[in-house]
This record gives C-alpha cells, structure tokens and sequence, in this order.
C-alpha cells in the first residue's frame, strides 16, 4: 500500500507512527496510532497520534477534521477498554511550549485510573 502521509525528518511521532521504531502499538488505522506514554503520571496515559506530521493545534487545518474527530472517537474506544470510560479521565493537546508540549506532532493525551 502506498504510504500516503509523509514524515518529518527526526520527528520522533512520525516515527513512531510509521511503524520505525519498537515501540508497542495498541490501535492503528490508517489515520493514527495509539500506545503508551513512556513516562506515565498516571495509572493509565495514553497517546493519540496522527499518521500526518501536524506540529500542533495551531497548525489544523479544515482539512484535519477529519483526523481531530478520529482521534477523540478513538479514545473514546481506548478508554473503555481500560475501565476508565465510567470513572473518567481527561484529554488533552498541550499546545505549543507554553502549553507543556515538547513534542512538536500533535497528540492526544487520555489520562485517567486514579478512581
Ligand atoms: P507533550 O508534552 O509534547 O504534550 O507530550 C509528549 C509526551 O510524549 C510526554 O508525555 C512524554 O512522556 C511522551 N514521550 C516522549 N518520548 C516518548 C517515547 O519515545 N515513547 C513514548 N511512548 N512516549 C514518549
Ligand atoms: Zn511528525
């Protein structure tokens, strides 16, 4: 199958997301991966990452609609598969440095299972 999104060179999510390092995937499709956050401050932390090198929410464009709502439906589904849809947990996009963000692919944080 043709590749259809192209990868940032040493960005460390395209990397991931295109299947180049060894890192455990939890959920793929065509659009994004999931797997764990190597550093969890919490009982569960999850990442949701585009295939598609987007640097941050700042760079969405209408065209990525389709790609945000995947990414929230997805977490969605992971959420339930890890008991936490019921007690709850947050999602979030740190957004540029002020943000938080250090990894500059967008992605989607689930965090939760403190309950
Ligand atoms: P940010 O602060 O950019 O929103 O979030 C980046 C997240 O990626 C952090 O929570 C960090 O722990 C996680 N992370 C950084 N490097 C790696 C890695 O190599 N593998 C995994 N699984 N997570 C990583
Ligand atoms: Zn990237």
């Amino acid at each position: 199958m043709e590749e259809p999104y192209t990868m940032e060179s040493d960005c460390l999510f395209c990397k991931i997301s295109h299947g180049q390092t060894p890192t455990e995937i939890l959920f793929e499709n065509d659009t994004l991966v999931v797997f764990k956050d190597i550093n969890p401050h919490a009982p569960v932390l999850l990442l949701f990452v585009p295939r598609k090198h987007i640097r941050s929410v700042n760079d969405l464009t209408d065209e990525d609609q389709g790609i945000l709502s995947e990414l929230i439906v997805a977490a969605k589904k992971m959420a339930k598969e890890h008991g936490v849809a019921k007690s709850g947990y947050k999602l979030i996009f740190n957004v540029e440095r002020g943000g938080g963000q250090v990894i500059f692919h967008l992605h989607l944080h689930l965090i939760g299972g403190w309950h």
